[in-house]
């Protein structure tokens, strides 16, 4: 609004001010907005996890313990626990508590749909429900902030599930661990962080809930000042900082007023404020002009 008050003065007395030293004023001044945009918006991602949660799409063949797993980490039954494969037939969310954030535990059913589908190497039909269910589990990945993929420590990985993990932040668990000798945990080096568990015992139940922590957060930028959680104010704020970024070297000064009224205008949508009517404002304290 500063620089759209010295704008707006300049433009109103030609005869006082000299366009070019306006220009060479305000343009570091631009700078600085578009600097201290950049900050507000290198909040987003960290503010969507406040606002959201950390999003988790749970995947797993059936009876890797998926439930068992799911219900471990919650502390109290949610999800059914049979074993029977394929028993879960929607995908439950639960959020539980860790370290001052939410975390979002969707459990997919869809892999079963998924894995059977792949491999039908005939090419039968597959009903319409599993076929909801399959797309329902590439949603939930692709929604999810992290996947975690569980396999049976006495079955091991399987190709299936860790394609659908690709190019996800993943956390990979090897459930039943209990059902497993020490010496078979040994040598397990995946790309990603790899935790022997057993919702069984609890063994390292903790430390699934602490990777999925440090993978969504462990990168966010901490101790700002300000976070932004709500996502239409990060829109208006980049849509300021793209108007303020694109602002070209040689534009003359009635297309700069446009474009810094259009940023102050994307602003005033979070701020609530009238734009037009806080420039005038601005005019009058800071330039003393019709008084
Ligand atoms: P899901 O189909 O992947 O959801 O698997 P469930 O959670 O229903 O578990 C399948 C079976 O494995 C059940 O009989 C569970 O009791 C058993 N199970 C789950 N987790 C563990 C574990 O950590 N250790 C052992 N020994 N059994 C487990």
């Amino acid at each position: 609004m500063g620089i759209s008050a010295r704008i707006e003065v300049c433009l109103d007395n030609p005869d006082f001010n000299d366009e070019d030293s306006v220009q060479a004023e305000i343009r570091p001044k631009l700078d600085a907005v578009v600097g201290g945009l950049d900050e507000l918006l290198s909040t987003v991602a960290q503010g969507r996890l406040l606002a959201n949660g950390i999003q988790v799409a749970v995947l797993g063949r059936p009876n890797v313990g998926k439930s068992s797993l799911f219900n471990a980490m919650l502390g109290r039954e949610r999800a059914i626990v049979t074993d029977i494969a394929g028993t879960t037939t929607d995908v439950i969310s639960e959020a539980i508590h860790y370290n001052g954030m939410r975390i979002v535990l969707n459990d997919t059913a869809g892999i079963r749909a998924y894995v059977c589908s792949r491999q039908r190497s005939s090419g039968a039909s597959i009903n319409e429900i599993e076929k909801l269910g399959i797309e329902r589990t590439k949603q939930t990945v692709a929604n999810a902030d992290v996947v975690l993929a569980i396999f049976d420590s006495t079955v091991g990985e399987d190709a299936e599930v860790l394609r659908l993990c690709e190019g996800k932040p993943t956390v990979v668990v090897y459930n039943k661990c209990d059902l497993v000798a020490q010496s078979l945990r040994n040598g397990r080096q995946g790309a990603s962080p790899t935790i022997f568990v057993s919702a069984l015992t609890g063994e390292n139940v903790e430390m699934v809930k602490q990777a999925i922590f440090e993978l969504a957060v462990g990168g966010a930028p901490r101790g700002a000042k300000l976070v932004i959680t709500n996502m239409r104010h990060a829109e208006e704020l980049r849509g300021a900082r793209e108007t303020l970024a694109d602002i070209r070297c040689d534009a003359n000064l009635d297309m700069v007023a446009r474009d810094v009224a259009d940023a102050v205008a994307h602003l005033g949508r979070i701020t609530g404020k009238s734009a037009s009517d806080a420039v005038i404002d601005r005019i009058f304290s800071q330039f003393c002009i019709g008084k």
